[in-house]
């Protein structure tokens, strides 16, 4: 198929992100604040007037998304559009731009915009933390009234990228939280690394994605056919009859290859020789249970509990987190769920979390809720109280050091305390674990062994941190090299003191889904891995078909590996003979 735009055929390479191919039309994501024009109108009362209509259309459009979420998910989360409904009532805002109007003799939508971006800005210096949420309503709501004075569409990836594949600068983890049934083709960012948060949501929808590509939003227009090579991280705009007929070969050996790995999907975790290892999931929506049992997780490894608060851009009540969280542990059926609380900072915002000049090593994840028991205890008590319905794990993120640990444990323990007085205790006792994915954390890995119940690693953060390399920046993202052997010895300090406490270990970070990095981190003596449920299949597939003295080996030829280089050539080999790729 050509595009049938006689555009000419481009290749642009990026970061491969996610696996697979797929070609499609473009989707391109243009994004930036409305423009609202200040002109000067004749009548004032028109305006008016028009005022009055899209409030009323906009009151129709978020009481109909009001029922579909009660219907689809429940009443507590439908609850959040009665907030915004009241916004539409709010008399002083109303009042506040029909006199703006009459008085600047300016057009409503200009008016509108001044009167609100001024409420969002008092609400969002209120003391009080009700009000202070209060801002995000109102951001929400006087969106949708703008779209409706300016008959625009609001780019919300989801409804309009159906069968597209979408194209953008960045995609942040709040844009991609909402696509679960979006039925996007595939992504392509100018921005990111492998290991950024919409490359990890792309793998999480089993979609392909290449990002980090260069010059894409200047190369790519609406109407263009773009192919997305997932594997190779090459994008090709409006391709040639001729290179889509080459593609063939390659779609067919991705199908080959996973169906084969798919036929063995459901067979235990156990190496060749009978050794066991576990394969988790990493999710962070009730929704992806489904797929997380469909390739036979055996629990959840990483339940990213700040993708609520992103999809709905607020600070979730402790009964909305208690309603997901019960949902994930009834669909889990007696297998572990491992809740990391609240992760939010660095690239994970909510609007009204300031914005700072390093936000990477700013106020995030355990930092935040530490400082914020009015975030953290809700958050607790809803694990706590959920974990009376199956077998719970609870980890916590960013941690530094020991005296972060206990300050956490110690917070844990006084409100299981409180739950207890009430009544409400966990079916099985919750163990407590570190994520250990900050350099300093690594180094007294000693010490948190003593704290923990057991580790879990985030490799995404480690490397980042360890080799100083922001892992959503594309243009330092070859020098994101989990090979560099700064790398595999920290991984070793992490795992050789959780052994010698016999603390358990497992590693969450996206190299525990990667089939090229799973016999190394098993051969290193890791039981447990958690990843993408689509990921789980190869990975199930390469550790079955390894014996453990294989695997064993190949950590010992990589441990004494002279550099980066030799070790990526040891790990390539290694997976690429036990999938047949050679
Ligand atoms: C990690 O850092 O490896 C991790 C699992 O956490 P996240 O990717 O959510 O930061
Ligand atoms: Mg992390």
């Amino acid at each position: 198929m050509k595009a049938g735009n006689n555009r000419p055929e481009v290749r642009l390479q990026g970061i491969a992100a996610a696996p697979g191919v797929a070609r499609g039309p473009a989707y391109p994501l243009m994004r930036g604040m409305t423009i609202v024009a200040c002109e000067r109108v004749p009548d004032p009362e028109v305006e008016i007037r028009r005022l009055e209509v899209a409030l009323g259309t906009t009151r129709v459009v978020i009481s109909k998304l009001r029922d579909d979420v009660a219907r689809k998910l429940n009443e507590s989360e439908a609850s959040i559009f009665d907030a915004h409904l009241l916004v539409l009532e709010d008399v002083a805002l109303i009042d506040d731009v029909s006199k703006e109007i009459r008085r600047s003799g300016f057009n409503v939508e200009f008016c509108f915009q001044e009167v609100a971006q001024r409420y969002i800005e008092i609400f969002e210096k209120m003391d009080d933390d009700f009000l202070r949420e209060r801002a995000s309503d109102i951001r929400d709501v006087t969106g949708r009234v703008l779209d409706q004075l300016l008959g625009t569409e609001p780019e919300r990836v989801g409804r309009a990228a159906q069968s597209h594949v979408v194209a953008a600068k960045d995609l942040t983890p709040s844009d991609t939280a909402g696509l679960h049934d979006g039925g996007v083709l595939a992504f392509v960012t100018e921005e990111g690394g492998r290991t950024s948060h919409s490359a990890i949501m792309a793998r999480s929808l089993d979609v392909p994605a290449v990002v980090g590509v260069k010059g894409l939003m200047e190369a790519v227009q609406e109407g263009d056919i773009v192919l997305v090579d997932g594997e190779s991280g090459l994008i090709i705009l409006n391709p040639t009859a001729e290179t889509v007929e080459g593609y063939r070969d390659k779609e067919q050996a991705i199908r080959n290859r996973r169906d084969r790995v798919m036929r063995e999907v459901a067979l235990p975790d156990l190496t060749s020789d009978g050794a066991a290892f576990e394969l988790l999931a990493n999710i962070g929506d009730p929704a992806e249970m489904e797929d997380a049992l469909g390739y036979c997780a055996r629990g959840v490894g990483l339940y990213r509990t700040e993708n609520l608060y992103l999809r709905l851009d607020s600070w979730p009540s402790e009964e909305v987190q208690y309603e997901e969280y019960a949902a994930v542990i009834q669909q889990a059926r007696g297998r572990p769920v491992t809740f990391r609380t609240l992760d939010l900072g660095g690239d994970k915002r909510l609007g009204d979390l300031a914005d700072e000049a390093n936000p990477f090593m700013g106020y995030r994840a355990v930092r935040l809720c530490l400082e914020r028991p009015d975030v953290f205890r809700p958050q607790l008590r809803a694990i706590i109280r959920s974990a009376a319905l199956g077998p719970v794990q609870v980890m916590f993120p960013m941690i530094s050091g020991v005296e972060e640990l206990r300050r956490a444990k110690e917070i844990f323990r006084e409100v299981e305390a409180e739950l207890a007085c009430e009544g409400i205790r966990p079916a099985a006792p919750i163990r407590l674990g570190a994520m250990i994915e900050i350099p300093s954390a690594a180094a007294v890995a000693d010490e948190l062994a003593i704290e923990a119940d057991f580790f879990s690693v985030g490799t995404n953060d480690l490397v980042q941190y360890l080799l100083a390399v922001d892992r959503g920046n594309q243009r330092v993202a070859a020098l994101y090299d989990p090979c560099h052997p700064a790398v595999i010895r920290t991984l070793m300090q992490i795992f050789r003191a959780a052994q010698r406490r016999g603390i358990a270990v497992s590693v969450c970070g996206e190299l525990g889904g990667d089939p090229l990095w799973a016999p190394l981190l098993v051969g290193l003596g890791v039981q447990e891995l958690s990843m993408a449920p689509a990921a789980l299949a190869e990975v199930r597939f390469v550790l079955r078909h390894s014996a453990s003295v294989e695997l064993s080996a190949l950590a010992a030829a990589v441990v004494s590996s002279a550099n980066a280089a030799q070790t990526r050539q040891l790990l390539q080999d290694f997976a690429a003979a036990k999938l047949k790729l050679r």
